[in-house]
C-alpha cells in the first residue's frame, strides 16, 4: 500500500537558516530575507517530508552576506559551523543524519509520526573542502554529495560565472570519484559540467529546472539533462518562482506563477529522460519566502497539490520513490 503523504526533498538549506538567525525549532510565521518563511521542522513533518538532502552552504562575502567567506579556511569554518548545527539538531532529536543506503531505507521504512527528519549531507559550493585530503575529513563526517560551484569557486565556474574546472577542480573531482561520492551539477557552469562528467559519472542535479523554459545558466540545458539521464542520474525540481516562470521577479504577485507552470518543466525533463529521473529539490528555505513560490503554496503541506498534477503512474516516483531508489543504491 503506497503512503501518499510522504515526500523526499533533495534540497533544503536547513543549517544556513540557522546561520542567518532563524530557529527552525520555533513556530511559523517567521520572516526570511524580508519575506515569509515556509520551512521549519514542524511544517516539514506536517507536509510529510520524511527525509531530505540538507546542505552545507558556505556563502561568499557579499553585501547580502557580510559574514561570508573570502579564503578557503573561512569557507571551511562556515561549513563546520553548519555541520555542528546538524549535529546539535540530531542530539536534540529533530533530525537524523543518514550516511548509507541501508540507513536511509531503515529510516524510511520504520517511520512513526514523531520520528526525526532524515538528512543526507550535501555540500553546495566546494570551497570549504580545503584540498583533496580534506575531502576525507568531510566524508568521515557524513558528506555524501558535493556540488563544486555556487557562483564561481576555487574549483569551477558556476552560476553567472561561466568557465570550466580549475586544475584544483580536476583534482577534487578525481578525489570525489575515488571515494565514490555523488556530484551535484546544480549551479555548475555548463563548460565545467562537461569537463566534470569526463572524470566521474555519478551525477545528480539536486535543484534545477529546465533552461529551455528559463534561459539562464542556473538551469539545465537539454544536453545536460540528456547526459544526466545517460549517466543514470536524477534531477530535483525547484519551487522558486523565478526559476519556474520566465520574467518573474521579486515584488511581482505570487498569483503569477502556479504549480502547472512547474509541471511544464517536469514534462519537458520527462520528455527527454523519463519521469523516473525526476524528484523534488524544493530549495524552499534557500533565501526566498512564500511570496516567490507558486500561488497554491501557502503552507508546506500544499506541496501535495503539485504531486496531484503529476500523471498518476509517475506520481509516487516524483514525490519520493525515485530519489529513494537512487540514493539507496548510491550513497
Ligand atoms: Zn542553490
Amino acid at each position: 500500500m503506497l503512503d501518499w503523504s510522504v515526500i523526499f526533498d533533495a534540497h533544503l538549506d536547513l543549517a544556513f537558516n540557522a546561520a542567518e538567525g532563524r530557529d527552525l525549532t520555533r513556530p511559523l510565521p517567521q520572516s526570511m530575507n524580508g519575506e515569509t518563511a515556509i520551512v521549519n521542522f514542524e511544517s516539514l513533518k506536517q507536509a510529510g517530508v520524511r527525509a531530505c538532502m540538507g546542505t552545507l552552504w558556505a556563502y561568499p562575502r557579499s553585501t547580502d552576506h557580510p559574514q561570508g567567506y573570502v579564503t578557503a579556511q573561512e569557507a571551511r569554518t562556515l561549513a563546520l559551523e553548519q555541520l555542528d548545527q546538524y549535529l546539535r539538531w540530531q542530539d536534540q532529536g529533530h533530525i537524523r543524519l543518514l550516511t548509507s543506503g541501508s540507513e536511509l531505507l531503515e529510516h524510511w521504512n520504520n517511520h512513526d509520526a514523531d520520528a526525526p527528519l532524515g538528512v543526507i549531507l550535501l555540500m553546495e559550493g566546494a570551497d570549504p573542502i580545503v584540498d583533496p585530503a580534506d575531502l576525507q575529513f568531510w566524508h568521515r563526517e557524513g558528506l555524501r554529495v558535493v556540488g563544486l560551484a555556487w557562483e564561481r569557486t576555487r574549483y569551477s565556474g558556476g552560476t553567472n560565472a561561466p568557465g570550466g574546472l580549475t586544475p584544483e577542480g580536476v583534482e577534487l573531482v578525481h578525489a570525489i570519484r575515488d571515494l565514490n561520492l555523488t556530484l551535484d551539477a546544480s549551479h555548475l557552469a555548463e563548460q565545467a559540467f562537461w569537463e566534470m562528467v569526463e572524470i566521474h559519472q555519478k551525477v545528480i542535479a539536486s535543484h534545477s529546472n529546465a533552461q529551455a523554459l528559463i534561459p539562464t545558466d542556473r538551469q539545465l540545458s537539454d544536453a545536460m539533462i540528456r547526459k544526466i539521464g545517460e549517466m543514470d542520474g536524477m534531477i530535483g525540481l525547484v519551487m522558486f518562482s523565478s526559476f519556474i516562470k520566465k520574467g518573474f521577479k521579486r515584488g511581482m504577485p505570487k498569483q503569477d506563477v502556479g504549480f502547472a507552470d512547474l509541471l511544464v518543466h517536469a514534462e519537458h525533463i520527462a520528455g527527454l529522460i523519463g519521469w523516473n529521473r525526476i524528484g523534488l529539490g524544493s530549495d524552499l528555505d534557500g533565501g526566498f519566502g512564500l511570496e516567490r513560490t507558486p500561488r497554491e503554496l501557502l503552507h508546506l503541506k500544499d506541496l501535495e497539490q503539485f504531486f496531484q498534477l503529476v500523471p498518476e503512474p509517475a506520481r509516487a516516483g516524483v514525490q519520493f520513490q525515485n530519489w529513494l531508489t537512487w540514493l539507496a543504491r548510491s550513497i
